[in-house]
């Protein structure tokens, strides 16, 4: 079987597994000093997450466990509405817990927003969200993103865990899709 390119599926590279790299250590650096003497625990957002959590978690030099959660924001065609559902919980107990959440991008913001809210309301020591990418749209949404990885123009991206139905989640750059795949 012929290997494929994916890569053809891009218009443009927006970051190479190089550059995230980079950005996830310098991020789990700072993670580590805000973090001295505490246990982190990890939480992902799947399935997007897969990679940061991956990544992240073993640039951290601190204590770290992992837990997932699987939520669908209901809504119609591709905007988020805020309306969260929860389809996997996580299975850790968060009291007394340092929650940090592990994103790919956040976009409006709304789903995090939801979120955090609603990981806050069970007890934990902090909540805090690290995301690998955020669009300009989020910035105007209330909600303190402690951890930004790069902030990217607003354009529909895949790779390095972010999907277009269900594919390119395992390229290892982030890169803007071609609309000849989509349209
Ligand atoms: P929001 O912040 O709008 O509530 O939704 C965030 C979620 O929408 C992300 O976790 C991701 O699943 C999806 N999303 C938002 N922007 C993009 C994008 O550019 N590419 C991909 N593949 N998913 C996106
Ligand atoms: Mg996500
Ligand atoms: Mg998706």
């Amino acid at each position: 079987m012929d290997a494929q390119d994916v890569t053809a599926d891009l218009t443009e590279v927006l970051y190479t597994k190089e550059e995230i790299d980079a950005r996830v250590k310098e991020l789990a650096a700072q993670i580590d000093r805000d973090y001295e003497g505490k246990d982190i625990l990890l939480v992902g957002v799947l399935k997007g997450a897969c990679m940061v959590m991956a990544d992240l978690s073993r640039a951290l030099t601190s204590h770290v466990t992992m837990d997932w959660m699987a939520v669908s924001s209901y809504g119609s065609g591709t905007k988020s509405s805020g309306v969260v559902r929860i389809l996997k919980d996580l299975d850790a107990d968060l009291m007394g817990r340092h929650v940090l959440i592990a994103e790919d991008i956040i976009d409006s913001g709304l789903t995090l927003s939801w979120l955090k809210s609603n990981l806050e309301s069970r007890g934990p020591a902090s909540v805090e969200i690290c995301t690998l990418l955020r669009k300009p749209e989020a910035v105007k949404v209330d909600i303190d993103v402690k951890y930004v990885g790069m902030d990217i123009p607003n354009k529909f991206v895949v790779g390095y865990g972010l999907d277009f139905a269900e594919k390119y989640r395992n390229l290892d750059c982030v890169g803007i899709l071609a609309p000849h795949v989509y349209q």
